[in-house]
């Protein structure tokens, strides 16, 4: 069984289509970067896969379940870190993470939770609140609240885009941890680099369209790392 099912999925936004047929597979213990420039279709198809946009046609299945058709168990087998900062400013980091315990019904996660506080580097903040927190350990806190319920599949979408450094690194040794224990990665992102290092296998979009599907080594062997890089490398 695939992790991810891709088929044929078309999403239109009135008259504009911003994905035009997307069909690809994610396999189970792949480390998967999504790439491709501003606007090529990246955020829709996670927000899909997560079942906050529906498709206007196509499927997608996680760890066999259909997205649309089975949301529940869709929803238990993937861990999504949005762009965006989502929380409840009164909240402590613990307290977030407990309340998205609950949302899955599950007792008795505190050991669990305590840690992703660890590997995230988040144990000092755990009694901090939310809005207290620097966007940085935001973001560690939005990773971390993905993790709660230990989907087998995890996706995070541009999770390095204005962070610094140190996150990084501690993000990036924690989510390839995370991969030699067995669970399947996807990440979007804007820089070649990084999908570079770190994965596996590596899909494109392109104004809504895959324009490759490659294991890492046959694209960098051909050459095309170098102009992709600059292509996709955001105005800074
Ligand atoms: P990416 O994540 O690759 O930057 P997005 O998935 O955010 O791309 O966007 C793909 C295209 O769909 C863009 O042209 C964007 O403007 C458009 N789009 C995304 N969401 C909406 C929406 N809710 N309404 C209209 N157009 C949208």
């Amino acid at each position: 069984m695939s992790a991810i099912v891709f088929d044929h999925v078309i999403k239109r936004f009135g008259d504009f289509e911003a994905l035009g047929g997307v069909s690809f597979t994610v396999e189970q213990g792949d480390f998967f970067a999504l790439l491709g420039p501003n606007g090529a279709g990246k955020t829709t198809l996670i927000s899909i896969l997560g079942g906050l946009t529906q498709a206007s046609s196509g499927a997608v299945k996680v760890m066999g379940h259909d997205v649309a058709g089975d949301y529940r168990a869709a929803r238990r087998a993937v861990g999504i870190v949005p762009q965006e900062l989502v929380f409840d400013p009164f909240f402590t980091v613990r307290e977030t993470l407990q309340f998205q315990s609950g949302y899955f019904g599950l007792k008795d996660n505190g050991a669990w939770i305590d840690e992703i506080l660890e590997n995230l580097g988040l144990t000092a903040k755990a009694n901090t609140n939310m809005r207290a927190l620097s966007g940085g350990m935001k973001r560690r806190v939005m990773v971390a609240q993905a993790l709660v319920h230990r989907p087998p599949v995890i996706v995070l979408d541009e999770p390095t885009a204005g962070v610094d450094v140190e996150l990084r690194q501690t993000l990036w040794a924690f989510i390839q941890r995370l991969n030699k224990d067995g669970h399947t990665i996807v990440l979007t992102t804007h820089y070649l680099e990084e999908a570079e290092a770190l994965c596996n296998r590596i899909a494109m979009l392109k104004q809504g369209r895959l324009i490759a599907l490659e294991e890492k080594n046959a694209l960098m062997n051909r050459g095309k790392a170098r102009s992709l890089t600059l292509r996709l490398r955001p105005a800074e």
